[in-house]
């Protein structure tokens, strides 16, 4: 049963900084891309007997990745953050060119809904798919967080705007469209130095709107594509640890589609820890391009935060 007691959780340094938290956010997501695809689609039973608890950053998996390499939910959040990066803001048209772009240089994997939203932007130009029940896939929640960057101190209104305008080029769906949103509103509020009490709050409100993403009841053992389990995967490690590596091996062991409960995960935690919560062996075993963009990226964004407010 999941109860998780905050405030025996250890009060973590107010005196962490805008651009720490940034910094962790970005690389954690890397670092959990990375982690987590070594045990994307097999179950936690599976995973015991091949690695015992995976906690190595090591390649491999169903996808046959080189130690450190990331996978799409890196780089489309790239992909993504270059875009907001060269024209100031998010900017739908900009933003579908560059994800075709990313899918024309043949990416080592690609969801299945992204697949059919670029060829639809390609063969009608429309930046956005229509509503579909069926998108609650994870994938335009994976890759937000260049917007959690960039509008960390914009408004409301203007954050799920731009964020509905990123997701619908390939997912058009309110469930996934809420969940998302109450991700970059944790980040967000994370970049303010939010306690995890007010976290669990904005948790406990989109559970209150949706209650599909009801995490209290019954441990996700195997978490599907399904932006739903994702975030239950999330807010339930995220909730129950108390430091950034137990929270990633939490739900990186729980398999499924790993490498995303562990992008997400990983961008929470980087961001409520900081950067220097992140293991060293984890950082230095990410590849070195991955690493320097995140960083880069970071900056950039943070400057045009930093302009617009
Ligand atoms: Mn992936
Ligand atoms: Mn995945």
């Amino acid at each position: 049963m999941f109860a998780p007691d905050l405030t025996a959780q250890h009060v973590v340094g107010k005196d962490i900084t805008l651009e720490q938290r940034a910094l962790g956010a970005y690389l954690g997501l890397a670092v959990g891309d990375a982690l987590g695809a070594t045990t994307e689609f097999l179950t936690p039973r599976e995973i015991r007997e091949k690695y015992g608890v995976h906690k190595r950053i090591c390649g491999g998996g169903w996808l046959h990745l080189k130690s450190g390499q990331v996978t799409d939910d890196t780089e489309m959040s790239l992909a993504l953050g270059q875009s907001i990066i060269e024209n100031g803001e998010v900017e739908a048209k900009a933003v579908a060119e560059a994800f075709s772009q990313w899918m024309r240089s043949k990416p080592v994997d690609i969801g299945n809904t992204v697949r059919r939203g670029i060829v639809h932007y390609r063969n009608s130009g429309e930046t956005s798919v229509p509503e579909n029940e069926f998108d609650a896939g994870n994938g335009a929640c994976m890759r937000s967080l260049p917007v959690a960057i960039a509008y960390w101190n914009a408004g409301w209104d203007e954050l799920v705007a731009v964020s509905r305008i990123q997701s619908h080029i390939t997912h058009h769906n309110p469930q996934a469209d809420a969940g998302t949103e109450a991700l970059l509103q944790m980040l967000r509020m994370t970049f303010k130095s939010a306690s995890k009490q007010a976290l669990f709050d904005i948790a406990d409100g989109l559970v209150e709107s949706h209650r599909a993403y009801r995490f209290d009841r019954r441990l996700v053992e195997n978490p599907s594509g399904w932006i739903v389990e994702t975030l239950q995967v999330v807010f339930q490690a995220f909730f129950n640890h108390d430091d950034f590596e137990s929270v990633l091996v939490d739900v990186v062991n729980r398999g499924g589609d790993a490498d995303t409960t562990g992008a997400i995960a990983g961008m929470l935690a980087g961001a409520f820890y900081g950067l220097d919560a992140i293991p060293g062996y984890w950082l230095k075993a990410l590849n070195k391009d991955v690493k320097a963009a995140c960083h880069s990226q970071t900056y950039a964004l943070l400057e045009l935060a930093g302009k617009s407010g």
